[in-house]
């Protein structure tokens, strides 16, 4: 049982405040008793699947265009990105502290002189509890890890790996340049280090049945994973995926389907796993395929009722 849930006991359901699976939300205002919020940032990174060392022209659903949040211009520096983005935070959410969520690209992929001189200069504005790193898992190395490993001391760290798909096939026709092997390595090297690990999903690749996506979700669990995003996939503008689209439209899921799917993960996913998203969101202006017109807490509400019918709840049906 999670330590940090308000789970009954028995058959009764159980629920992480009002949801019935380990949210995000939940586990800030659980560990932290104050309103945190994530500062997305765009460090200025590239990917090694881009510029040619891993791969060129990237991921074929990639457009990181899809990660910018309104309240910040990439062309900012991270100051002022930080001094946009934490009034902002402040207005808009009551925030109180911040975790810096470098977001865009591969944050990890610089000297590590570069990179240490980035994450202190996020860290050392006021409310910054936190950093969350979102990373391939080709572009961590012993020095970097025994870097925020020491630095985990101080400030929550969190790695965030994405890995997409379990299945190598599904990485080799989607344009990964790594295989699953290379996460399942990433991720015990960082656990080694005592640093905490999330993991992004995506579900819905057309070369995929509903029994591998679910199988990629489970992965969660044999990797001992902290925390857990879960993504529909979005054909957005300026990528290969959208170029095949058009030229040949394949079946994305609809919202129904797609609750469904994430309930089947849920119901045996690890109870200690914090989910710390369920649903995409993608800019509209930038967004071809599917269209379902609701928003995330819309989306959020059906995911509620789909548990709720079935009384169900994360790992009712998880076995150690
Ligand atoms: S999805 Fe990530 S790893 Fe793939 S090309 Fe885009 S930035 Fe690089």
């Amino acid at each position: 049982m999670s330590a940090n849930s308000t789970m009954d006991s028995g058959n009764q359901a159980k629920f992480w405040h009002t949801h019935r699976y380990n949210n995000y939300n939940f586990y800030l205002q659980n560990t932290y008793g104050e309103k945190i919020r994530k500062l997305s940032i765009d460090g200025g990174f590239t990917c090694p699947n881009r510029d040619g060392s891993k791969g060129h022209g990237g991921c074929i659903y990639c457009n990181n265009d899809s990660f910018v949040p309104k309240y910040i211009d990439k062309e900012m520096s991270l100051a002022e990105q930080m001094e946009a983005s934490i009034p902002f935070m402040q207005e808009r959410y009551d925030a109180q502290k911040y975790i810096a969520y470098f977001q865009a690209y591969s944050n990890t992929y610089d000297d590590l002189e570069e990179l240490k001189k980035l994450y202190e200069e996020a860290l050392s504005y006021p409310g910054v509890i936190g950093l969350d790193i979102g990373t391939r898992s080709d572009c961590v190395d012993e020095a970097l890890l025994d870097y925020l490993a020491g630095l985990n001391e101080r400030v929550d760290v969190t790695l965030e790996y994405g890995i997409e798909s379990i299945h190598d096939d599904t990485l080799e026709w989607m344009n990964r340049g790594h295989d699953y092997a290379s996460v399942i390595k990433a991720v015990e090297m960082t656990k080694q280090y005592g640093i905490k690990t999330a993991g992004h999903i995506i579900m819905g690749f057309p070369v995929e049945t509903r029994e591998m996506m679910i199988a990629t979700g489970l992965a969660a669990n044999d990797l001992d994973l902290d925390f857990l995003k879960i993504h529909q996939l979005h054909v957005v503008k300026g990528t290969v995926l959208a170029h095949r689209y058009e030229k040949e439209p394949f079946p994305l899921f609809q919202p129904d389907e797609y609750v469904e799917l994430a309930a089947d993960i849920l119901e045996r996913l690890n109870p200690d796993i914090v989910i710390q998203r369920l649903f995409g969101e993608a800019p509209e202006e930038i967004l071809i395929a599917p269209k379902w017109g609701l928003n995330t807490p819309k989306l959020t509400h059906l995911m509620h009722l789909e548990l709720k019918h079935r009384d169900t709840w994360q790992g009712k049906l998880y076995k150690l």
